[in-house]
């Protein structure tokens, strides 16, 4: 297994349980990149992938850069416009419903499939299964939210419920002003420590027997077999799969696979509360910024950035997402001096590649989560592990880089 980051390890202990001997080689100790800076949502409430909007009134909001969601400059747009085209198109309304059947059809299964990795890792502690709150600071775009639960809730079941001001300054005794409202998603789970939850299951992994090897991974030579170079020496191996997350395709292009990622870079800072913490995660939909109480401090994360990174201690989507989350809560000093940065690995039709290699045997791939790799890890490692094993009917089919959307 290449990468120990959540989909790597689950896919690890996966295969595991079916009986396969499983090395899991990372540079990195397990869950340390992407899959430890993130917001920590388990999102069984997302039921379908993010749609690159296409409606004047947002386009216009990002273009002139008062949309706090996305950042961009022209080298970095002119960079990601291979992958952004196919992406744009995949986002038209018939595509994307079309693509959010197969997307939740995972995400259905998400809790469930964390649950007894949880259990048997014994992490339950940093684990609360009560969802997050959908902030709103005004009427309009929260009864335009409440109108989207609905329709929501008739098409994948998701359970939610809309809190007014009221409701909410009473469940959230630490926001400091009164908002119009928040919509309660009910059916997701939140993590106190999301690279701790990786650091279990890898420990799982351990004391179930597998190995974990602690090295730069160089490249790839087959035939017969795998040979995985790496810094340490030379690993052979039947079969493997690749999890590297965002770095996936660059391992993969010497062997002729050419995918389409699209990496949106994203932030995370801690602060120490000033005050109370919320009772649980925020995402302010005004700002999208996510304030998630986490054992290090109050995490804020940010939507995407898609410009070059300048390499600026407090980039301006956290700069704006702090100023807001200052005016709601009580925050005290920042824990770090400069904040984390990771990509989200997403794929130009919104959907992970899981599946078998088409040119090459004992290839398999396990990466381009995107925006909810932390959540979906288990479920598709699950799936990966089945197909692996050669299961006649996997539960939901399998998303494999032959569709005609991924462009290979
Ligand atoms: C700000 C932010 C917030 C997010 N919030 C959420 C959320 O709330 N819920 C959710 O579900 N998802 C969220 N995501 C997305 C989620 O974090 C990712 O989809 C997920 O972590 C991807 O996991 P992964 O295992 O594929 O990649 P990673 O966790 O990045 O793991 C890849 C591993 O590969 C290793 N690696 C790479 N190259 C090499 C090499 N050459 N040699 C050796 N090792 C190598 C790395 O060290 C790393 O450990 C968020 C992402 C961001 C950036």
């Amino acid at each position: 297994m290449l990468g120990a980051g959540m989909v790597g390890t689950s896919a690890a202990l996966a295969l595991q349980a079916r009986g396969y001997d499983v090395a899991l080689i990372d540079r990195s100790a397990p869950g340390s990149e992407t899959s430890h800076g993130n917001a920590g949502v388990i999102q069984g409430e997302a039921h379908e992938p993010y749609a690159l909007p296409r409606d004047l009134a947002t386009l216009w909001g990002i273009a002139l850069k008062r949309d706090n969601a996305v950042d961009w400059d022209m080298r970095g747009l002119l960079r990601a416009a291979p992958s952004l085209l196919p992406y744009w198109y995949n986002s038209a309304p018939r595509r994307h419903r079309h693509i959010s059947q197969v997307y939740s059809a995972l995400v259905r299964r998400a809790t469930s499939d964390h649950a007894s990795l949880i259990a048997a890792s014994g992490a339950g502690g940093l684990i609360r299964r009560h969802g997050y709150r959908l902030l709103f600071r005004d009427a309009a775009p929260f009864d335009l939210m409440a109108r989207k639960a609905e329709s929501w809730k008739a098409r994948y079941n998701v359970g939610f419920s809309i809190e007014d001001g009221d409701v909410l300054a009473a469940a959230e005794p630490a926001l400091r002003r009164r908002l119009a409202g928040a919509i309660r998603w009910h059916d997701a789970w939140t993590c106190s420590d999301p690279g701790g939850l990786v650091r279990a299951y890898a420990a799982l992994f351990r004391k179930r027997g597998g190995e974990e090897v602690r090295a730069e991974i160089e490249g790839l030579d087959t035939g017969p077999g795998w040979r995985v170079r790496t810094s340490v020496g030379v690993f052979e191996a039947e079969q493997i799969v690749v999890a590297l997350g965002p770095w996936s395709p660059h391992l993969l292009e010497p062997l002729g696979y050419h995918f389409r990622m699209i990496r949106k870079r994203g932030y995370h800072m801690h602060f120490t509360p000033g005050g109370a913490l919320p009772n649980l995660p925020m995402i302010d939909a005004e700002l999208s910024a996510v304030y998630a109480p986490m054992r290090a401090g109050l995490r804020i994360c940010t939507g995407a950035d898609l410009s070059v990174d300048r390499g600026e201690a407090m980039p301006r989507q956290l700069r704006r997402a702090h100023a807001a989350a200052s005016e709601l809560l009580d925050l005290g000093e920042p824990v770090e001096a400069s904040a984390w940065r990771g990509l989200r690995p997403c794929m130009s039709d919104m959907l992970p590649v899981v599946g078998a290699a088409q040119q090459h045997h004992g290839l398999w791939f396990d990466f381009g989560h995107g925006h909810q790799g932390f959540t979906l890890g288990p479920t598709t490692g699950t799936l990966l592990a089945g197909l692996i094993a050669g299961d006649p009917d996997p539960a939901v089919r399998p998303l494999g880089p032959s569709r005609p959307a991924q462009g290979l």
